[in-house]
């Protein structure tokens, strides 16, 4: 997701650029024009900055430009060691005091290690007066946490300007977030150790962050035993104080995870639980924070065994079914009629997020959304049995990859799209068929049906 944002990004800046130099140029594109345009390009001094932007080849160059990158980037590996070894001082001595106080200060304490950096872009040089500054250096920083495993790094995307004044060392001046801030930007982080995950939390959440520890392990044992499933601890959990230091969207909690696909099969590393406790505390049902955790933790107890192309429903209806989340009041009496009229389970199969696709303001989309999800698992499990589901998930994670392989678009076709909507669609009516014996639109019916009746009842 976050590597389709950013490419998006430089897209919509190269489509852009070449939109306005056309626009310089409206006289006809004859063939003869082709060298005048590549020089036009060339020498146009706004251009060529922004297409040098990311040409990392300028660290080989034999110039003056080649040795200021080539040491900027060394200043950035220093730094991002110190940040690694939690020593503020020579974090400090890696970025220019003024502005960057406070992130120092985070950066210096954040509970993480093992911190590299790979420089993406290699920015621009700006040169004044004994000052050199490079702007808009992207890199990936990678980090673990501590206490976390080892084989898990959480990549990030930064930008930095970086300063060289009179001779002294180059210094980072600004950096700046491309991708989501992390828990630990945000604010000094507190860190907690349970039996199975790590607490990453801000100040402001110490007096609740007891109650949550217990609670979120109590609802790993419990949904543990409920999928008779064995998880892959320990589990990162952050918890936000704040909506507005929250990342995650219309949500009260999130758990990601990072799929690595290939011929031989799939692996999820990179699992972590993240919390909206602003969020979670408005909510006015007494058990919700509860009921969220055991959500959540579903979620991470699917991952490994379920491939990303597992239709989005299935997986959300399983995690309300099992934290005893309800939700088909959403569609009781007249307006609930109304609302169950507005789903339609082919467009569900096909979006990656559910409040996705179709109508009405987001939240109630969602709400819907959500609320026929559990419906749908409920009418499975209640009407066939947990093995039938079972077997359902079983058909998925156990499709190879050739019977796949065709319908998995390339990066660039799959644009904002759901990059597995053939597949989960070619899939979902399949296995459907296979152990209901009806297609995906008639189980829906029979769904619809089933919530009418007891509507009328
Ligand atoms: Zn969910």
């Amino acid at each position: 997701m976050k590597k389709t944002g950013r490419m998006l990004l430089v897209l919509a800046a190269a489509f852009f650029l070449f939109s306005g130099f056309f626009a310089l140029d409206k006289g006809g594109f004859q063939a003869d024009s082709l060298a005048e345009w590549i020089s036009q390009v060339k020498n146009n001094k706004w251009i060529s900055s922004v297409l040098a932007d990311d040409r990392l080849s300028v660290l080989s160059e034999k110039s003056a430009r080649g040795d200021a990158h080539r040491e900027a980037k060394k200043a950035l590996e220093q730094w991002a060691a110190a940040i690694g070894g939690r020593n503020e001082r020579a974090v400090e001595q890696w970025m220019e005091p003024e502005n960057n106080k406070q992130i120092i200060r985070r950066l210096a304490v954040a509970p993480i290690s093992h911190v590299k950096i790979k420089l993406t872009g290699a920015g621009n040089l700006e040169t004044a007066q004994g000052e050199a500054i490079l702007k808009n250096v992207k890199a990936e920083i990678k980090y673990r946490y501590n206490g976390g495993k080892e084989s898990e790094e959480y990549p990030m995307i930064r930008s930095f300007d970086l300063l060289k004044r009179n001779g002294q060392p180059w210094k980072i001046s600004n950096y700046r977030p491309v991708d989501q801030p992390v828990l630990f930007e945000m604010g000094e982080t507190k860190a907690r150790k349970s039996k199975n995950f790590l607490f990453f939390y801000h100040a402001q959440s110490e007096p609740q962050i007891e109650q949550i520890i217990e609670k979120t392990e109590q609802a790993y044992q419990e949904i543990g035993k409920t999928l008779n499933a064995a998880g892959n601890p320990p589990y990162p959990v952050l918890v936000y104080p704040k909506e507005s230091m929250w990342q995650g969207g219309h949500t009260v909690a999130t758990a990601s995870g990072q799929y690595f696909i290939n011929a031989a099969g799939y692996k999820v590393t990179n699992q972590f639980v993240s919390l909206n406790m602003e969020a979670l505390e408005q909510s006015n049902e007494d058990d919700s924070v509860y009921t969220t955790l055991k959500h959540e933790i579903v979620h991470v107890y699917q991952f490994p065994q379920l491939p990303p192309y597992v239709p989005v429903w299935l997986l959300e209806g399983m995690a309300m079914y099992y934290s005893g989340d309800d939700m088909s009041y959403v569609f009781k009496g007249s307006d609930g009629m109304e609302r169950l009229n507005e789903i339609d389970l082919t467009k569900l199969t096909a979006s990656e997020k559910l409040g996705e696709v179709g109508f009405g303001v987001s939240g109630r989309k969602q709400q819907q959304e959500y609320a026929f999800s559990y419906c749908m698992v409920k009418y499975i499990i209640e009407t066939y049995g947990q093995e039938k589901l079972n077997d359902l998930i079983q058909s998925y994670s156990s499709t190879s990859w050739s019977a796949i392989k065709g319908d998995v678009p390339r990066d660039k076709e799959s644009k904002n799209k759901y990059k597995w909507e053939a597949v989960t669609t070619k899939l979902t009516n399949e296995y459907l068929q296979k152990h209901f014996g009806m297609s995906e639109k008639q189980l829906e019916e029979h769904v619809k049906q089933k919530i009418k009746q007891a509507n009328i009842q």
